[in-house]
C-alpha cells in the first residue's frame, strides 16, 4: 500500500505510541531488508528506549542473502535481537518466539522472583507503512485476527491477541513515517514502491536502479534482459531494454517510460533476483 503523511497524522500517530508503549515489554520492529535504514523511523530507539528490542528483517526474500547477513550483524551490535524474515511464511515463527522470550529474560526473571507467575510478555509491532507489519500479525497469530493494510487514523479500544501462554501481543501496529527529508531515503522507498507512483517519476527511478544495479550487481540486467551493460549512461541502458522488449510508441520512437516501468517492476516483484540497495558502511 502507497501512503502520504501529513504533519497532523505524524503527531497523532506518535502520541498513540507513546501512549501505547506504556504497556509493553518488546517493541518489535519490522524493517524492509532491501533498506534496513530508510525504512525506519528517525524517533523509534527514543520512543523505544528502555523496552526490549526486536528487529525483523523483513522481506529477506527478496534481499540479498550476503547482505541480510550484514544487517543482522550491525543491528545486533548496536543491541538488537534480530531475526530475518518472510512474514508470510510460518516456518520463523518458533524462532521469533524463542527470541522474544530471550529478549524479556530479564523481566520473567524478575517476575519470578517477585513470585507473580504466569504473567505474558507483552508485545507490540511497528514499522512505517508497507513493511509487512499486518502480515507478520497473522502470520504469527495463525489466524486472520489483524487487518492486512492501513487504516491511518482509526482508533479503537486495545485488544491483546495471545499468541500462547508466554507472549502477547497488541493487536494494532504502531504505523511510523520514514525519513521523508532525505532525498536518497525518498528514492529507496519509492524503489520499493512504499511511496504513491503518481507522484514519483518513474524514468528517474528506473534510471537511479539502472546505475546502482550497474555497479552492485554487474550482468544482472544483462541477463534477464539480453542486453550490454558496458554503455556508458544508464539511459543507453534503459534504451537498449526498450528494444529488446518492443518497448515502442507510434512512429518507431522508443517509449522509455514503458521501459522504465517495467524495470522497477522486476525489481520489486523479485524478478531481477535478490537485492538489497543500501549497506551499513555507506551511510
Ligand atoms: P503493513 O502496511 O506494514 O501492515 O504491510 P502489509 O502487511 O499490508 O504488507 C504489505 C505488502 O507486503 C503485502 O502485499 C504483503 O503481502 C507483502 N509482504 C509482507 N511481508 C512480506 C515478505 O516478507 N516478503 C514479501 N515478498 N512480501 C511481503
Amino acid at each position: 500500500m502507497n501512503f502520504q503523511w501529513y504533519p497532523g497524522h505524524m503527531t497523532k500517530a506518535k502520541r498513540q505510541m507513546q501512549e501505547d508503549i506504556k504497556l509493553i515489554d518488546l517493541v518489535i520492529e519490522l524493517v524492509d531488508a532491501r533498506i534496513p535504514l530508510s525504512s525506519r523511523n528517525p524517533d523509534i530507539d527514543e520512543l523505544g528506549k528502555n523496552k526490549a528490542r526486536l528487529i525483523l528483517l523483513n522481506k529477506s526474500d527478496l534481499s540479498d542473502e550476503r547482505k541480510n547477513e550484514t544487517w543482522a550483524s550491525y543491528f545486533k551490535e548496536k543491541g538488537f535481537y534480530v531475526v530475518k524474515l518472510d512474514a508470510r511464511r510460518r516456518n520463523s515463527m518458533k524462532e521469533i518466539q524463542n527470541v522474544i522470550l530471550e529478549a524479556c529474560k530479564e523481566k520473567i526473571e524478575r517476575d519470578r522472583r517477585r513470585g507473580i507467575k504466569n504473567r505474558p510478555v507483552r508485545a507490540m509491532v511497528v514499522g512505517i507503512p508497507n513493511v509487512g507489519k499486518s502480515t507478520f500479525i497473522n502470520t504469527f497469530a495463525g489466524k486472520a485476527c489483524a487487518k492486512t493494510g492501513n487504516k491511518p487514523g482509526v482508533t479503537k479500544g486495545k485488544q491483546w491477541i495471545r499468541l500462547n501462554k508466554d507472549v502477547e501481543l497488541l493487536d494494532t501496529p504502531g504505523i511510523l513515517w520514514p525519513k521523508f527529508d532525505d532525498q536518497m531515503v525518498g528514492l529507496r522507498l519509492a524503489l520499493i514502491g512504499s511511496i504513491k507512483d503518481e507522484i514519483l517519476n518513474i524514468d528517474e527511478l528506473s534510471l537511479e536502479l539502472i546505475s546502482y544495479l550497474k555497479e552492485n550487481y554487474a550482468g544482472t540486467l544483462a541477463a534477464r534482459y539480453e542486453v550490454e551493460e558496458t554503455v556508458e549512461r544508464p539511459v543507453e541502458l534503459l534504451e537498449a531494454i526498450a528494444q529488446k522488449r518492443g518497448c515502442v510508441q507510434r512512429g518507431n520512437e522508443i517509449d522509455y517510460s514503458k521501459a522504465a516501468a517495467l524495470v522497477v517492476d522486476d525489481f520489486r516483484s523479485g524478478r531481477l533476483g535478490r537485492i538489497t540497495l543500501e549497506l551499513p558502511e555507506a551511510e
